[in-house]
């Protein structure tokens, strides 16, 4: 008996033998998109649960830009990147830039001889060259405050703005008539960011934003928390006139107007209309208080890997968060570790397999490590407008990596704007898996991320994740954007299998791989929604 075992045995060890023999000699000859797939499957959950673990610690203390946890997760990934022998790009793998920030300590609001409350009515940053600052300017309506051909709109017509404070409804008219714009889909027409570029491009002195919970999408809290704190810009996006820029809330525009006899709800209606022109409201808005000024010096973390050709395509995941909340009882660190640890997580283990396998490479690899996103994108805007290496043909972020269960579909959000959008298809075809939209995507997430920096610069760019339907049957992704995000209760959790991370890391290589393959820089292939420079 022990023989006949022993003979088991010994046929047992010859066919693993034989098996590894085989699988080794075939090795060699495996695709790309194997040896990525062989990868991905061997990535451990502690090695991707590293960096995330270590980016979410308290120690961290929110890794806001310029601060000694936001420096130190500039030192971190820099380190990582060195580990995995990745080359520098920039002085050793940073990228310094300068930001401005503006605190408002105090601030007074006067329109039409009526007071508004700093904090309860009103707020804003005064960006001008004095710390105790007082102005004043005619007031204007605006309507959207939109120009675009792409839907034959110019709220602006031949009115000059210039030194005006312009009064401007937020989101875009799509928002109201279906059949403009994209309907009930923001455009980046509909962004408050874009209001505020708009006007200041036109030479306006002042904006106020007209805030409602519908036309935001968020609550007078959530402008109140963003707005009171410290708000940091580019020096290059402050040119121009403009000096301040807030939010005012709607309930106390309509009593400042009511008491000058203007309808609010007339001027919304004649601002749903293409012959809208701007409207001078006949009274001055005065605003004067006292703001606090100081620059702040940060880093993006920046490594490469060559490819055959000079161009690259981009790989990012932001680095920073929002800090600490002051003043707030118990805890009150801002970990992120899911926005955007997990993500810098995942582009790093999507680098340490481009990396082993760079001979593969066509187009070379920029692994970029955006800082101070949080700040309105700005480290990618910085990079893009700064980087004067070969051409960039792509751009695959992560953000807030999924980091629950396997999914059985896979999102690419902006992939619909370029031919990006067939890869991800026939990747999913080939994955088992279905190619979905993301169902918040009416909320303008593709302009939210450090993707869209570069598709505003004619780079066709989209945010890869693995899908929103979680194996375990639970709304899990919309949750921690409903609940979660941006909150305290943003931490590292053991428990987390991790198996989306991997799903997103699987398309992120895969997509890579099939440009690689194709040779062929990927293109728009539809309307743009957003203005772009072109290249
Ligand atoms: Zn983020």
């Amino acid at each position: 008996m022990k023989n006949y075992i022993n003979i088991i045995m010994i046929f047992f060890l010859s066919v693993m033998f034989f098996s590894c023999g085989k699988s080794n000699t075939t090795g060699q000859d495996l695709t790309f998109a194997e040896k990525i797939r062989n990868e991905v499957d061997g990535l451990s959950k502690i090695e991707m649960q590293s960096v995330f673990q270590f980016m979410g610690d308290d120690l961290f203390e929110g890794r806001s830009p310029g601060t000694r946890g936001g420096d130190l997760a500039e030192r971190y990934v820099r380190s990582v990147l060195k580990i995995l022998n990745i080359e520098p790009l920039g002085k050793d793998y940073l990228q310094p830039f300068k930001l401005k920030g503006f605190t408002t300590n105090s601030l007074n609001v006067k329109a039409g001889g009526q007071s508004l409350k700093f904090l309860d009515d009103v707020l804003g940053t005064f960006t001008g060259k004095e710390d105790d600052f007082n102005f004043s300017a005619e007031a204007v309506f605006i309507g959207f405050g939109t120009d675009t051909k792409l839907w034959d709109w110019n709220d602006y017509k031949d009115f000059d703005i210039n030194g005006k404070f312009v009064i401007v409804r937020v989101n875009d008219p799509g928002m109201f008539i279906d059949d403009i714009f994209e309907g009930k889909i923001l455009t980046y027409f509909g962004r408050w960011t874009y209001h505020i570029e708009e006007a200041r491009r036109r030479g306006a002195k002042a904006i106020l934003l007209i805030h409602t919970d519908a036309s935001a999408g968020y609550g007078w809290n959530v402008v109140q928390n963003s707005w009171s704190g410290e708000e940091v810009y580019l020096e290059s996006s402050l040119e121009g006139n403009m000096v301040f820029t807030g939010w005012l809330r709607e309930e106390k525009l309509k009593q400042i107007l009511i008491a000058k006899n203007i309808n609010l709800d007339e001027l919304y209606s004649k601002s749903l209309k293409r012959d809208f022109r701007p409207i001078p409201l006949d009274f001055e808005i005065e605003v004067s208080g006292n703001r606090s000024y100081r620059e702040i010096m940060n880093n993006n973390v920046i490594g490469f890997i060559p490819g055959k050709s000079e161009k690259s395509i981009v790989i990012s995941a932001h680095i920073d968060h929002l800090g600490m909340i002051p003043g707030k009882k118990g805890d009150n660190i801002l970990n992120g570790a899911i926005d955007n640890g997990t993500a810098v997580a995942s582009m790093i283990m999507t680098a340490k397999i481009l990396k082993k396998y760079n001979s593969e490479l066509y187009y070379s690899i920029i692994i970029l490590g955006p800082n101070a996103e949080e700040a309105n994108l700005l480290g990618s805007k910085y990079f893009v407008a700064n980087y004067d290496g070969g051409e960039l043909i792509a751009n695959i972020n992560f953000e807030s990596t999924p980091v629950w269960g396997k999914s059985e579909s896979l999102i690419g959000v902006g992939a619909r704007f370029s031919t990006m959008e067939n890869i991800l298809k026939q990747i999913a075809e080939e994955e088992g898996v279905e190619y979905k939209y993301f169902s918040m995507s009416n909320q303008g997430f593709f302009f939210r991320s450090d993707q869209f920096p570069f598709a505003m610069a004619d780079i066709p760019s989209l945010w890869i994740s693995t899908g929103e339907d979680d194996e375990s049957g639970m709304d899990l992704y919309k949750k921690f954007w409903t609940k979660t995000y941006h909150t305290v209760k943003d931490e590292y959790d053991p428990e987390w299998s991790l198996e989306g991370m991997r799903q997103t890391i699987r398309y992120a290589l895969l997509l890579i791989e099939r440009i690689n393959r194709d040779k062929t820089p990927p293109e728009w292939s539809r309307k743009l929604t957003f203005p772009v420079n072109k290249k």
